[in-house]
């Protein structure tokens, strides 16, 4: 490290840097400043592009001026440092040598363009302006060099961005201009249009920028770079980059860079071009190149749907561009050297790609590299395909996928065999379902999402301006745009559902309207897409849960045999401890027994018990309930056959049992065969302040032992029911909301002594049965040490953990806790991700101090937050034995538990270094 840098810094010193770290960097001709590893000064785009040029790959020359010059600017009133310029122009006078070409010349004028580019990708979020340099003069040398009407054409694309970014007058003024003028003359396209129609639209657009600003158009070069400069660092506080930011949790400290780098044009005619491509299939994961790209074009045009882009190749054909030709026919030469060089950047970034190449009069250049989004599908496949292919370690593979992301497999694609009245069909741009009521602006789906509806968004196109909306909407469906368009890149990114590019949609925003193929549709109407198929259904469509296979299970292996914290399901029934065990459950670590309580059936029951006016009327009625629970722990104990099951005793607070309104009251009136004013007064009796800190959980058990009793009894005997028929059973009872050693200790001898008197009717050796305690009340975290002498096992109930000792009500938070992250006081809900200098300090305290007394105490979580990857890292760090989450979750855990376990590993080489060197 040490031996690199000296070197690095006498080149800063000969660039004549003022201070000793490097705040331009310049790349071209095979030698940059900068490299991949640098993205935190560089940005992602710097980086790779520096990266490339080291490479060899073609990329036009440049430089880049660093993120860190970015909060210089911004705390310096927005205003870059003179010493920056004066690199930059150092730089810029390098890329002039390379190009022969000269900034501002008028014969042989050097083009640049201006483009931002953050440390984490943001696509869209900062704007870039494209053919720099041009003037009156400058335009006349280029046509020179050219033609004309290209030369015009640059110039009207470069007057029309920098007034949209630099000045900040509305492009609508230029487009409509535009499009009055192909109205003029007929034209479809603006390709159509004549040199002189494009000198006309010049003078048009610099008297608009006159019109809007006051001033004339700058015509000095050096005025017009530094002004777009300073743009691309002010653009990084504008309200869409600050919203993505917010979304994405990108830290606004970062800052972006800016880029400045010659000009290459796939605008000068039909040897031209400009496209975007994947090195493998950014949807399906498929080991192919995939792409589209535009013949005499620029920059954007590809993305923003203008004109229907081509396929690169046969693979990459879809519906609409069936018939067009593909690059490989039509510029076969240019075709095979981005082949070559989209293999080698592959096979260097070892991951897939997604690339941006412009071909000037035949001759390739790239401008851009960087890690490809992709769906989950697509992510899973091309991890094991290149640990596979050797690319990657099995390790590398597993660290790849977001565990939070698998979600999306494992939620429902539409039911197969339900009919489809498909009344259009688009691209289908991001995989899955999605049924909602149709909107037409972004803030309509924010709004009514957050009012509980779930809404698709239907727009023209995307922009980032919609970003938040087609984050609330349950899918997207556009009706212009490929399958490189802003909303195929974004959905994709976010995990949603998309279909683009439905050209037969008809969108009238201002009546709220859309007309597709002779139907209608409102705002509010239910519409279904089907994003892997690009198809977009009237009505709401039933969705089914689709299969995981291949790919999904091999990586799913791995993790396994990685990992080392084990993965429970937390499931009351039969039915979703069976789904938890197709999902790789390891057992149950949380069957709550008060939901089979709720059954209608049942119900009466258990109001029967809780009104009981003595013990012996409440034990008629928990005798009628005795046999139904123990049904339903025989289902559960077979269907997790062999694995541990957890069950935890009646938690729930009474009156959550009562009977509600006349109707309820009379049922239990007859039931009882008592009147309806002794059951009123025993529910005003029942009532309570603060019904989640009061008669509940474990003092159930201490006031009303015969309840307990009961569960104990059903659960032993459907342990040996299931034992005698064969099928190994292993229960493990749970005691909610122990506070204190002394309602354990009493209330582990109840359950002691009801299993042994159990045993004597069933003398079955081969049920043994642990007993264990929640951890969800501080006191009883901070008592550990005396508390696992009577537990067998600790299971963290973070979700009362957290309420009690945050003295925080999860039903009331949603009213502040928003405002909390808002304002940065907190980082995560700790609802979702453990608090883990608050709420985690209570879990370690406890867990060391309960290994302590009991060194092979058992410990594991049960909260909502056994599911979240943040907290299935932490509970791993702690040493648990196991984590439980909901059903759907358990591939999540399992992924997360083999990640946290290659970090710890990580950790614990790292110390053991470190200790060796000390
Ligand atoms: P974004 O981050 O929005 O993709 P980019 O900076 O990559 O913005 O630029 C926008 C478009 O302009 C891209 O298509 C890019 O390839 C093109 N472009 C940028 N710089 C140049 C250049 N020097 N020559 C030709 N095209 C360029
Ligand atoms: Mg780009
Ligand atoms: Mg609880």
């Amino acid at each position: 490290m040490t031996a690199r840098k000296k070197p690095a810094a006498r080149r800063a010193a000969r660039a004549g840097g003022t201070s000793a770290r490097r705040r331009v960097f310049f790349f071209g001709d095979g030698r940059a400043d900068g490299r991949a590893e640098m993205r935190e000064v560089l940005g992602g785009k710097g980086a790779n592009l520096a990266e490339m040029t080291r490479l060899g790959v073609p990329v036009p020359p440049g430089f880049t001026i660093s993120t860190e010059v970015c909060a210089e600017f911004n705390r310096a009133g927005r205003r870059l440092p003179a010493a920056v310029k004066k690199d930059a122009l150092a730089a810029l006078a390098r890329v002039e040598r390379v190009m022969g070409m000269r900034f501002g010349d008028a014969e042989r004028p050097l083009l640049v363009s201006v483009r931002s580019g953050a440390r984490a990708s943001m696509p869209g979020m900062m704007d870039s302006v494209l053919n720099l340099g041009l003037n009156d003069r400058t335009v006349v040398g280029l046509a020179k060099l050219a033609d004309e009407r290209f030369a015009y054409d640059s110039y009207r694309r470069f007057v029309q961005m920098f007034g949209d970014v630099v000045l900040e007058i509305p492009h609508k003024l230029f487009e409509q201009r535009l499009e009055a003028l192909k109205d003029v003359r007929g034209a479809d396209l603006d390709t159509e249009l004549t040199a002189s129609d494009l000198r006309g639209l010049v003078r048009d657009y610099l008297e608009i920028v006159e019109e809007q600003t006051g001033t004339p158009f700058p015509q000095d070069p050096a005025e017009q770079l530094w002004a777009a400069v300073a743009a691309v660092f002010r653009s990084w506080e504008n309200e869409r980059a600050v919203r993505y930011r917010r979304i994405h949790g990108i830290p606004a400290l970062w800052g972006t860079a800016v880029n400045v780098q010659a000009m290459v044009f796939g605008n000068m005619g039909d040897e031209c071009a400009t496209g975007v491509a994947f090195t493998r299939d950014p949807s399906t994961g498929d080991r192919h190149f995939y792409g589209e790209y535009l013949k005499n074009a620029q920059g954007e045009d590809v993305v923003a749907g203008i004109r229907t882009p081509q396929p690169i190749n046969k693979v990459s054909r879809k519906e609409d561009s069936a018939r067009l030709p593909t690059l490989e026919e039509e510029m076969p030469r240019a075709y095979r050297e981005l082949v070559r060089i989209y293999k080698r950047l592959e096979k260097h970034y070892r991951d897939m790609q997604d690339i941006e190449f412009t071909i000037q009069n035949g001759k390739l250049w790239m401008l851009q590299t960087r890690t490809g989004k992709r769906t989950t599908h697509a992510a899973v496949k091309i991890a094991v395909d290149m640990a596979r292919e050797g690319l990657i370690t099995r390790e590398e593979a597993v660290r790849r996928v977001a565990p939070e992301s698998l979600d999306q497999l494992l939620h429902p694609m539409l039911d197969p065999e339900a009919p489809r009245q498909v009344v259009a069909k688009g691209l289908p741009a991001s995989p899955g379902a999605a049924v909602g009521r149709i909107v037409f602006s972004a803030d309509d789906a924010e709004a009514r999402a957050k009012a509980g509806e779930k809404v698709v968004l239907v727009r023209i196109e995307t922009s980032p301006d919609d970003i938040h909306g087609m984050h609330a909407a349950e899918g997207i469906l556009t009706a212009r745009g490929g399958m490189t368009s802003h909303a195929a890149v974004v959905a994709r990114g976010m995990g949603k559902c998309c279909v683009a590019g439905c050209g037969t949609l008809r969108i009238d925003y201002a009546k709220g309207e859309m007309q597709v193929n002779g139907h209608a549709f409102k705002a509010g109407d239910t519409i279904t897409l089907d994003g892997s198929r690009g198809e977009v259904l009237a009505g709401a469509v039933p969705t089914v849960t689709p299969e995981l296979g291949g790919a999904f299970s091999e990586l799913m292996r791995w993790a396994d045999r990685l990992r080392r914290v084990r993965v429970r399901t937390n499931a009351d029934t039969p039915h979703d401890a069976k789904i938890a065990r197709e999902f790789g459950a390891e057992g149950i670590g949380l069957c709550r027994t008060e939901h089979m309580f709720f059954e209608p059936n049942r119900i009466l029951a258990v109001r029967e018990m809780i009104l009981a006016s003595d013990g012996a009327a409440r034990e008629r009625a928990l005798a009628k309930l005795l046999p139904m629970q123990r049904g339903d722990f025989a289902g559960i104990f077979r269907a997790m056959a062999g694995l541990p099951v957890t069950i935890r005793l009646l938690d729930p607070p009474l009156h959550e049992f009562l009977p509600h309104g006349e109707e309820e009251i009379r049922e239990v009136v007859q039931a009882l065969g008592t009147d309806a004013a002794v059951v009123r007064a025993k529910l005003e009796e029942v009532k309570e302040f603060n019904p989640m800190l009061g008669h509940r959980g474990c003092r159930l058990g201490i006031t009303y032992p015969e309840i307990y009793r009961m569960q104990v009894r059903a659960i032993f005997e459907a342990a040996c029911e299931v034992a005698e028929s064969g099928v190994k059973v292993q229960p493990e009872i749970m005691l909610p909301l122990i506070a204190h050693v002394g309602e354990l200790q009493r209330l582990r001898a109840l359950i002691e002594a009801e299993i042994a008197e159990a045993r004597k009717a069933h003398p079955q050796p081969r049920v043994k049965v642990t007993i264990g305690t929640m951890i969800e009340v501080p006191r009883a975290a901070l008592t550990a040490a005396e508390i696992s002498r009577y537990a067998d096992f600790f299971s963290f109930g973070t979700n009362d953990l957290t309420q009690t000792a945050y003295a925080l009500s999860r039903d009331d938070a949603g009213k502040f806790l928003p405002e909390y992250m808002e304002q940065g006081i907190l980082a995560d809900d700790p609802f979702v991700s453990i608090d883990e200098e608050g709420i985690g300090k209570l879990m370690r305290i406890a867990t060391l101090s309960g290994r302590t007394t009991r060194p092979g105490l058992k410990v594991g979580i049960c909260g909502e937050h056994g599911g979240d990857a943040k907290s299935i890292r932490f509970c791993a760090g702690l040493g648990f034995d196991y984590v439980s989450c909901s059903p759907f979750r358990v591939p999540v855990a399992r992924l997360a538990a083999a990640q946290a376990e290659i970090e710890l590993a990580g950790e614990r080489r790292a110390t053991r270094r470190g200790k060796r060197r000390s």
